[in-house]
Parts: C-alpha cells; sequence; structure tokens
C-alpha cells in the first residue's frame, strides 16, 4: 500500500472514531446554536445594517493598525499599564513568563482565549513552576481530560454531561457522585473558586482591545473571567493584533453580533470592560472581615498587555488573508458547516483552529501546510459565507 493510501485510511479511521464518540454531541449543540442564532437574528430589523457597520469597522481598523498599536499603547501606559508587541508565540510566552517571575507567581488563572491556545502559553508557564488554572468550565472540562479544544467558542462541544460526569467522577472522586448539570457546575465553581482566590496572576484574552481608551472587551457565558481580572493583584491580557478598534463606540454593533452569531444568545451573560489596572483595591480573601476600602491598595495592582503579531502582520498584507483578521470568532461558520455538524473540531481543525476561518488562520499563524489539511473536508458549499457576521468569504 502506498504511503499516501495509508494516511489516508489511518485519517478515515480516524473520522469514523470521531463521528462514534463525538459526533452526536456536536450535532446536538452545533444544531442548538444555529436554531439560536436563526431565532435571535430574526428578530433583528436591522441585521444587515449592523453586519455593514461591522465589517467597515475591521476594515478600517486593520487598514490602520501600525496606527491603533501606537493609541493603545500610549493609552494603557495613561491608565499605569504595559504594552508588550510580540513578534511570535515564543515571545509573547518569554513576556508572559518573565511576567509571573517578577511576581514570585505560583499559580495563575486563566479565562478561555483561542490565543493563549495558539501561543501554547499554559506548557511554557507549567514548564517554569507556574501551577495554570483554566476557570472557564469547558476549557476546565479540557484541562482535566487533557484534551484541545473542538469548538472556538464551546471548547468541551464534542462531551456529553453524561461523559463530563464520568470524568469528574473519575478524576476527582467527590463524596457523593456528580450527576446533573447543575451539580457538575456548582462543583467547578467551588473549585475554580478557590483556585482564582489564591491566584498570583489572572490571565484573559480579548474579545476586543479599545485603542483609545485601552480597554478590554470580554463577552462571556460565565463570571470567571471578571474574577480571575480583579482576584489576583496582576492581570496579563493576551490578544491578537487584529483585536484592536478604534474607540468605545465601535464596539456596539459586536456586542449585538457576536452572542446571537455564535450561540444564539441576544447577549452574551456578561460584557464586561475593563480599562486596566482596574481601580479597586486587592482583596485578602483570608481577611473576609475587614472593609474592601482598608483591605489592600489599587497601586499594588499591574497589567500587561500582550498584543501578538504571530503572522498578522504577514496575513495583512497578503490579499487572500487579510480578510481574515476581520474575524471576531464567533463560530457561526463553524456551526453552519455540514461536515463540522458531524464530525466537530478534532476532525476538522488543525494546530489551534477548528472549522469554518480555521483554514485562514491556519493559513496566517502555523502555515500552508497545516491549512491544507482542511481541504479534505471542505466540500466549497458556501453554506458559511451567508452566516458571517462580518461578511467574510472563507472560500476565498
Ligand atoms: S469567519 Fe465570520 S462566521 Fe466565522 S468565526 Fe469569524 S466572524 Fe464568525
Amino acid at each position: 500500500m502506498s504511503s499516501d493510501r495509508a494516511t489516508r485510511k489511518a485519517k478515515a479511521a480516524e473520522i469514523r472514531r470521531l463521528l462514534d464518540e463525538e459526533g452526536d454531541s456536536v450535532a446536538a449543540n452545533t444544531r442548538g446554536f444555529n436554531e439560536g442564532r436563526y431565532e435571535s437574528v430574526g428578530k433583528l430589523d436591522d441585521y444587515e445594517e449592523l453586519k455593514t457597520e461591522a465589517r467597515a469597522i475591521k476594515e478600517d481598523a486593520i487598514e490602520r493598525l501600525p496606527d491603533l498599536i501606537a493609541r493603545v499603547r500610549e493609552s494603557v501606559e495613561a491608565n499605569g499599564g504595559t504594552v508588550y508587541l510580540a513578534d511570535d508565540a515564543a515571545d509573547a510566552n518569554r513576556y508572559v513568563e518573565e511576567v509571573c517571575e517578577r511576581q514570585n507567581a505560583e499559580t495563575l488563572v486563566k479565562s478561555k482565549s483561542m490565543t493563549t491556545e495558539e501561543i501554547e502559553v499554559n506548557q511554557r508557564l507549567e514548564d517554569a513552576g507556574v501551577e495554570v488554572w483554566e476557570t472557564d468550565l469547558g476549557e476546565f472540562v479540557l484541562q482535566v481530560a487533557d484534551e484541545a479544544p473542538s469548538h472556538i467558542v464551546a471548547p468541551a462541544i464534542h462531551k456529553s454531561r453524561e461523559a463530563i460526569a464520568d470524568l469528574f467522577n473519575a478524576h476527582f472522586e467527590p463524596d457523593e457522585p456528580l450527576e446533573t448539570a447543575e451539580e457538575l457546575t456548582e462543583f467547578a465553581r467551588e473549585y475554580l473558586g478557590e483556585r482564582i482566590e489564591d491566584a498570583d496572576v489572572g490571565m484573559t484574552g480579548a474579545n476586543f482591545v479599545v485603542a483609545e481608551s485601552g480597554t478590554i472587551a470580554l463577552v462571556t457565558s460565565e463570571g470567571n473571567a471578571r474574577k480571575s481580572v480583579v482576584a489576583p493583584d496582576t492581570h496579563v491580557a493576551v490578544a491578537g493584533i487584529e483585536k484592536l478598534i478604534p474607540s468605545l463606540s465601535d464596539l456596539q454593533p459586536f456586542v449585538e453580533l457576536i452572542g446571537r452569531s455564535g450561540t444564539g444568545q441576544d447577549i452574551t451573560s456578561y460584557v464586561s470592560l475593563f480599562s486596566p489596572p482596574v481601580g479597586s483595591p486587592t482583596i485578602d480573601f483570608d481577611d473576609p472581615e475587614t472593609p474592601l476600602s482598608a483591605s489592600g491598595d489599587p497601586d499594588d495592582r499591574e497589567f500587561h498587555l500582550v498584543l501578538v503579531d504571530n503572522g498578522r502582520t504577514a496575513m495583512r498584507e497578503d490579499d487572500q488573508l487579510r480578510e481574515t483578521l476581520y474575524c471576531i470568532r464567533c463560530s457561526a461558520c463553524a456551526n453552519s458547516c455540514a461536515n463540522f455538524q458531524s464530525v466537530g473540531g478534532h476532525a476538522f481543525g488543525g494546530e489551534t483552529y477548528s472549522g469554518g476561518i480555521a483554514t485562514g488562520w491556519e493559513a496566517g499563524v502555523e502555515g500552508l501546510d497545516t491549512a491544507a489539511e482542511f481541504n479534505d473536508l471542505c466540500t466549497g458549499c458556501s453554506r458559511c459565507v451567508n452566516q458571517c457576521p462580518v461578511g467574510i468569504d472563507i472560500r476565498g
């Protein structure tokens, strides 16, 4: 048998395995997201106008990206924070590790961030002796299972409630077996709450970074991100340079569109805007009696914005890949893909990103060889194109 044929046979066997083990959960969850999206955008009278506006803001922002990088540096520094522009993953990771070293950090808590998945910062920090905890429920499930995300918004979409219960019961051996979604969530909330209280550093991504004010915008379904920002003294936000938008008013169409396009929510449960370092005192969880106003000094807080290039400047200069930088990572393209709905991101994925626009992201940050793998599963049907809130022609 030729090596090509053997590779294809092995790949087909792997897809069959994923269809069997993960296909039902992926299908049920993506179907739910799609139904939610149809219903939620159907209620918007100005859906097309919002999409046009969002597209125009991204086109403008990417056009003047160098100016926005300079602007956000000024505004973050004026707020008392620091901006680091990292050339690549290794550069970003080195900087984050140095921040942790200076803080003598033993533990770091993270909210969900695909950019930190892209640069693989967890591994780097753990190698340096820093204990890293994912505090997003889906990411926590994957950390316990030692698996990679299968979806850019809902990383554990491939796992059923029963599979998560089995995982937690085997790993944590609770007094009473966990079973319901409420029990699983409550357990994770308490477990991770203790880690957040003890953490030396909090790390987030950013859905958007506002250049004029140095504001980090996070749209989330859980309250873990804002806790991870406020509880530790030091906050590190890691974001691709394409996340920059000029002004706060530019957020409006994206806040309208991102939840509707991804999970079908009219608005995500939390929309958090931070212009860090946040101005609240640091909290001493060992001394809950002392009023917050007397428990710490806001001046002790540190904030580091790590802007990651990692191929994005080259993407900006590439006629084919520039449009990928308009992506707000809502996941509508993956959810609407008939093949993704069946196999999920572990089959339909590259090094980091999976489904739909992931072809562009993988080509830009990992290289064409990784991106080429997507062609096996993309039938070029174009179903994803109409679903994109910023009008990206993924086939381009
Ligand atoms: S390409 Fe469009 S639909 Fe796909 S994740 Fe990005 S913004 Fe969403």
